[in-house]
């Protein structure tokens, strides 16, 4: 199964999760991969603490750290933190980032909607995206046309993980330039 956050990567570049899944090739962390790692684990302490203000909510319950994983899907996740309300759930993922969302961010929280709808029996109709650097709150409706893409992208991941099939690079290059995966690139210069 692959996970929600590959939809990410797999919008910045299908390779990246290639050669992740199907190569002994070993991607070590960045300093600002661990920058943002350790700026995201302050962020879901702090929001024990927090109101539900910026969700525009006045009620609901929190649970940190949900894992859930579907067959059906083929998907499996960690949510930072999903909010109840009745019988509808909303994921919230932070990002310590000063970007506007991309679509990559989108799917990432269409697909955590996806699983709780999936597994947990709820309706999950939107999500929370938190900028932990700008302080600012996206709120991501889970439209008809999110959710098909969303899946054709894991039914996609998927087919080439397990073909173990050597997808086509992105077609921004402008990417590669700063890839720690340019080596293993052959047809990108
Ligand atoms: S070098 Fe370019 S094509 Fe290769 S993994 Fe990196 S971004 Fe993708």
């Amino acid at each position: 199964m692959i996970t929600p956050n590959e939809l990410r990567q797999y919008d910045y570049c299908p390779r990246v999760i290639f050669f992740e899944r199907c190569t002994p090739v070993f991607r070590r962390e960045t300093a600002r991969m661990e920058q943002g790692r350790m700026a995201h684990d302050r962020e879901s302490l702090l929001e024990h603490d927090r109101s539900l203000q910026r969700y525009g909510l006045h009620l609901g319950e929190r649970h940190f750290a949900v894992i859930l994983a579907n067959q059906a899907l083929g998907l499996s996740g960690e949510i930072d933190l999903m909010i109840t309300v009745g019988n509808e759930a909303y994921p919230v993922e932070f990002k310590d980032t000063t970007r506007d969302i991309n679509n990559g961010h989108l799917m990432q929280l269409c697909a955590y909607g996806l699983l709780i709808e999936a597994e947990l029996g709820l309706t999950s109709p939107r999500g929370y995206w938190n900028s932990t650097r700008l302080r600012e709150t996206q709120v991501v409706e889970f439209d008809n046309k999110l959710r098909k893409r969303t899946l054709k992208a894991i039914k996609e991941i998927n087919d080439f993980v397990s073909a173990e099939r050597f997808p086509a690079p992105t077609p921004q290059g402008g990417k590669c330039i700063d890839c720690e995966l340019i080596n293993f690139c052959g047809d990108v210069r």
